[in-house]
């Protein structure tokens, strides 16, 4: 498979290519060997110049937010992959002035809030200590006890590359499940969303955002490097992935240098040099004690790649 192409139309493309990128420089995990390439593009025609190039290439691909929902192995990705961040990271207030908000795929939830809480733009708090991306936000139905991703999408904006153009689904479009979407074709890249939301003072939204960050630091390891939940929340007896874990004795379990936080058990920690492998293992074992031991089976809300 030859890479000769992207090298021979690079002045094409406006954004960044780079070959042979350690991915751990792109994840919250600091985990993951080296991308074949990494591609940072700055605009749609730059999305349609990556299709042609995995058309002509014929190298597989891999989109990549904010990288705080992945374990990438620490072989790395041999194809490409695609970092949203600059493609569109604008905020605006939609034409109605003020129940509609547009956001670009790349703006990071915490910039967002941060306006959010200066504009007085209420409803999106659920959203608060959620360190992705809005792209990441939407793919993943991102969201927290105080609500989800879905519950204030209004539209979703995606560039699709078999179609070679970004399509709009509206809301009555959008099917979501728990941290998972399943109306988005398997080669959408989100370029950007719209949300509904309330106005209200910016004092209220800032002290509703405060709230929950002096929580969420009080009750999760937010010192160290983390995927955060690890695990869904197991539908079977209404037991919290958190719990399994501890019923399985791992809380505090630690294999090299990655552990089952001592501070919230559906964390694994990275407490320095920790590898994929590492965490890899620590998974499989959570899954096999939860299966052999409770009859539970737990389901990874980490996304991995690189793995296959
Ligand atoms: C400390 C910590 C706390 C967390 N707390 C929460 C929480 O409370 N609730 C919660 O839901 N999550 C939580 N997460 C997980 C994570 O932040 C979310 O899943 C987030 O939405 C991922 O966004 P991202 O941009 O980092 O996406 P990535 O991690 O980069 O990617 C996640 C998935 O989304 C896809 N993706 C990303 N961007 C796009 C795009 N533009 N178009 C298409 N696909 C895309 C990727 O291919 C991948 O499959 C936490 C993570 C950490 C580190």
């Amino acid at each position: 498979m030859s890479l000769s192409w992207f090298h021979e139309n690079l002045s094409r493309f406006s954004g960044e290519l780079r070959w042979d990128e350690p991915l751990s420089r792109h994840t919250y995990y600091r985990i993951g060997g080296p991308a074949r390439v990494l591609a940072i593009p700055k605009s749609i025609d730059d999305l349609k110049f990556l299709a042609e190039g995995i058309r002509q290439t014929g190298l597989r691909s891999f989109v990549l937010g904010l990288g705080s929902n992945l374990l990438v192995s620490d072989s790395g990705f041999d194809g490409l992959v695609i970092k949203t961040g600059r493609v569109d990271f604008s905020i605006s207030v939609q034409p109605d002035g003020v129940t509609q908000l547009r956001t670009g795929a790349g703006v990071a939830i915490s910039t967002l809030l941060r306006r959010a809480a200066q504009e007085g733009w209420g409803g999106l708090e659920f959203l608060t200590g959620v360190p992705g991306s809005v792209g990441g936000a939407v793919f993943m139905n991102a969201g927290t006890h105080l609500g989800e991703a879905k519950d204030r999408l209004r539209a979703v904006e995606a560039f699709v590359f078999s179609q070679d153009q970004v399509i709009r689904f509206e809301r009555d479009e959008l099917r979501f499940e728990y941290r998972r979407n399943f109306f988005l074709p398997a080669d959408a890249i989100v370029t950007a969303a719209e949300w509904f939301i309330d106005p209200v003072s910016p004092d209220e939204v800032k002290l509703r955002i405060d709230q929950t960050l002096f929580r969420r630091k009080a009750t999760q390891p937010v010192d160290y490097p983390s995927c955060g939940s690890v695990f869904k929340n197991p539908r079977e007896r209404g037991l919290n992935a958190w719990q399994v874990v501890d019923q399985v004795g791992l809380r505090g379990h630690r294999i090299g240098d990655a552990q089952f936080a001592e501070k919230h058990s559906n964390f694994i920690i990275n407490l320095g040099s920790a590898r994929a492998e590492d965490v890899k293992q620590l998974i499989d074992l959570a899954k096999e004690r939860a299966r052999s031991q409770l009859g539970v089976e737990l389901e990874e809300e980490v996304r991995f790649v690189g793995f296959e």
